[in-house]
Parts: C-alpha cells; structure tokens; sequence
C-alpha cells in the first residue's frame, strides 16, 4: 500500500512538474566573438586562376574549397568570418571590378586579420609545399606569414621554411595584417592530387586557422 502510495505521489509530483518546464528550446549564451578575420577565397569566376597541369582543375575552386574550410575552424574557435566569396562565382564581371570590390571587403573595419587561399604553379615540376607571402617591409604582416607557414610545414611534416615577401593585392590593400597563403603547386603531380583529396584539404585548412590564431594569441 505505502509502496503504491509513492508511486501514485511520485506520478503526481512528475505530471506535475512537467508543465513547469519551459518549453523553448534553451539558446546557448552569446559568447563574445574573440576575432575578426577576413577570408578570401583566390580568383573566382571568369578567373581561374592557376589550372592543374594533368587534371585540369580549377586552382579557383580549390580555393574556395580550402577557404570553407579555413572559415569553418576559425568559426569554431570563436572568430567572426567574413568571405570575400562563398560560391564559384567572381564578385563582379571584370577583374578590375572584381578586385575594386575585395579591396572594399579586405578593407572591413575592425578586421584583426585578413587571409588569401590561393594554390601555385610552376614549370619546374619538382618544386612542391606551401608558402607564405606578406608585403615587403610588413612586420606585423611577415610574424602572420611566418605563424601561417610555421603550423603549414608542421602539420604536413616538411622541413620548416621562411615566408616570402611580396607585393600582392591581397596583402598590399589591408591595414590589418595580411598574408596570401599557396597552399601548394598544381604543377606537381603528387601535390596536384593531395590539394584535389579531402582529407588533404582539411589538414591544410585546419593547419592555417591555428597559425592564424598562434599569431593573434602571441
Ligand atoms: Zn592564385
């Protein structure tokens, strides 16, 4: 009897309570975003870019295949993304238009960081490996170059190299630090396939975004 009593009370106090529950899905709290980086994904559209020597792939779409990727981790490590593009498409119909519009996105306010994807080629077709290029004379810009390829040469277990200097758009336009990032030669046949491989991608992504934050940590 007194078992029966509990249980009839327990169903009570259950039945009851559930009303109570609010029935909204709870959101988590907003986490402040901790930075904000500027993603370009190289080419697009009418520009290709760089074409795969015995594939013929698109470095264009490879780009923005890595740079979805880059966005996703960075995200998920807190930071505020903003893609100069998210599909195949250029952003306008010529190239003057198209870099007077990622030069309006590379100059976003605030922007802790910005970062081109881009995939090389070269006739010598021994010549493998990612890279790293800052604007000449950059300082800021050459310690993200270096924390970029420092984490590249890591994750994909090559000896460690320098960035390079340069005089790039991508990296010229920015008042924040900048680096254009070649994540490696379509010219080689090896690299060519890995850069097309998933997995590849991911590793590469992954391995820009902690740069890119070992660099804004420092
Ligand atoms: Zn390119």
């Amino acid at each position: 009897m007194k078992h029966r009593l509990f249980l009839l009370l327990l169903g009570l106090l259950l039945g009851c309570a559930r009303p109570y529950e609010t029935p909204v899905a709870r959101e988590p709290l907003p986490t402040p975003e901790r930075w904000y980086i500027i993603l370009d994904a190289g080419h697009g559209g009418f520009d290709a870019g760089a074409t795969g020597t015995d594939t013929g792939v698109k470095e264009s779409d490879l780009n923005l295949k890595v740079a979805l990727l880059v966005q996703t981790a960075l995200e998920e490590a807190g930071a505020r993304v903003l893609m100069t593009r998210t599909d195949a498409g250029a952003l306008a119909d010529t190239k003057r238009a198209d870099m007077s519009r990622r030069a309006a996105l590379l100059l976003s306010e605030g922007a802790d960081a910005a970062v081109s994807i881009h995939m090389n080629k070269f006739a010598d077709r021994r010549v493998r490996g990612p890279m790293a290029y800052y604007q000449a004379g950059a300082d800021a810009g050459q310690a993200l170059a270096t924390s970029v390829i420092d984490s590249l040469t890591d994750a994909l277990a090559l000896k460690p190299r320098l960035p390079n200097p340069g005089n790039n758009f991508v990296t010229r336009v920015p008042v924040c630090p900048a680096v254009l990032v070649e994540c490696g030669f379509l010219s080689h046949p090896e690299e060519e396939r890995l850069l097309q491989d998933e997995r590849y991608q991911k590793t590469i992504a992954e391995a820009i975004a902690r740069g890119v934050m070992a660099f804004l940590e420092g």
